[in-house]
């Protein structure tokens, strides 16, 4: 692929989803989108290929004056978006601490916010191996880099007690960990860790020696399953013991399926005022300091939407009709991977399924040739389940599952 040298960092001269989805439009180009199989796009897409809009969100953005558009909104948002924030997080939940929100264009901005300020330049951020790239390359452009857990045992099951010996390793050299956690509907994998294995985090972190800063990033809740389940999690949090911080990555992105609007936000939620104080005055300071302010416009559709019980019941029912279509392209995905002797790196919900492979290259090389085009990761293969129709999961799982063999 190729790197550039640019200030001591090591910086790829092609982004490797663009190489691969720029391929995939060419022969969509050529081919017709019938005889070609997309499954690089992050973004949900409807049976027939086109970007799912929510007529419900249209609706609310309908709505919005001249001045929505045109006005700063304040560093962490505008009121009603800190509100609409609250309650799409924690639902009918009222978390016991101090919950402090601040805006940023996306939950890409939510990383930035807690690797500059919850770690410091040469440190070490843990995450699961399985995860989103970006991680280190927002870790890598503020001079950190990233260190990784074993998300899977050899049965499948989320690693805890590999959590436990990495956490143990930093906690041993650094004041201070920050621990990115990406649940539920993980990217690559689909996973959501259970009830259970948020128990071993939360012990695991409780008996840290120093103190952790714990990211969730749940850019992908509102399509993990029902509201309710996918945040069982959140009240176990309080579990966690005063050496621990809690910070949630929120993105409008999934959410609202508006990622061009570029909204989302850090939510902390802290023991103290004092911390909850530090968090708005540090994170505001990063904000200012790199975009500024977000987007006013998007802040208000969300002000919107969850202050108006009606309008919010709708774009719930209507983000439900998606979400079932999603949960059902997994289901189908899954059935054709086993039926056809394969098995996914485990999967609950969400965008993307990843198949585990040790010639990743390969084979997804050999699916271009039959016009199905996937992501080589570098153990695995992920097929974004967002972006294509159930006819084509079947299909994709199929011809995997025989390059398996
Ligand atoms: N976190 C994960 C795991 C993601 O996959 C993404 C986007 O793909 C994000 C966060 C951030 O999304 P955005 O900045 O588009 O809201």
């Amino acid at each position: 692929m190729g790197f550039v040298k640019v200030n001591d960092r090591t910086i790829p001269k092609e982004d490797k989803v663009f190489a691969v989805s720029g391929r995939a439009k060419a022969a969509i180009a050529e081919k017709g989108k019938d005889a070609v199989v997309d499954a690089t796009i992050g973004a949900l897409l409807d049976d027939n290929g086109d970007l799912v809009v929510m007529t419900s969100v249209m609706e609310a953005i309908g709505m919005l004056k001249p001045a929505d558009y045109a006005a700063y909104a304040p560093i962490a948002g505008v009121p009603e978006f800190k509100e609409a924030v609250q309650k799409a997080l924690f639902a009918d939940y009222a978390p016991k601490g101090h919950v402090a929100v601040c805006a940023t264009p996306g939950g890409t901005g939510g990383l930035t916010h807690a690797i500059s300020n919850y770690s410091n330049i040469g440190d070490e951020v843990l995450t699961h191996d399985w995860c989103w790239a970006n991680y280190k390359g927002i870790a890598d452009e503020h001079g950190r880099s990233i260190k990784t857990f074993r998300f899977f045992d050899e049965d499948g099951k989320f690693d805890s007690a590999d959590l436990k010996v990495k956490l143990d390793e930093l906690a041993a050299k650094q004041d201070q960990v920050l621990l990115l956690i990406n649940t539920p509907a993980h990217n690559p994998t689909g996973y959501s860790l259970t009830d259970e294995d948020w128990d071993n985090v939360i012990n695991i972190v409780n008996a840290a020696s120093c103190k952790v800063v714990l990211f969730v990033d749940i850019a992908y809740i509102d399509f993990a399953g029902e509201p309710d389940e996918v945040r069982s999690f959140i009240p176990k949090l309080e579990g966690l013991g005063d050496h621990v911080l809690v910070l949630f990555g929120y993105s409008a992105s999934k959410t609202l399926t508006a990622y061009g609007m570029r909204c989302g936000a850090t939510v902390c939620l802290a023991k103290t005022a004092a911390e909850a104080d530090e968090f708005t005055k540090a994170v505001g300071y990063t904000s200012r300091s790199t975009w500024s302010n977000c987007n006013r416009s998007a802040q208000v559709v969300m002000g919107k939407i969850y202050s108006d019980a009606a309008l919010c019941a709708k774009v719930d029912e209507e983000r439900k009709m998606y979400r079932d279509m999603l949960l059902e392209r997994g289901k189908v995905f899954e059935k054709t991977l086993r039926e056809n002797g394969t098995k996914s790196v485990p999967f609950t919900a969400g965008f993307f399924i990843t198949i585990p492979s040790d010639k990743p290259d390969e084979v997804c090389k050999k699916l271009e040739e039959q016009d199905i085009f996937c992501l080589a990761l570098a153990k695995g293969i992920r097929v974004s389940i967002a972006s294509i129709s159930k006819e084509k999961c079947v299909k994709c799982a199929k011809a995997i599952a025989e390059l398996m063999k």
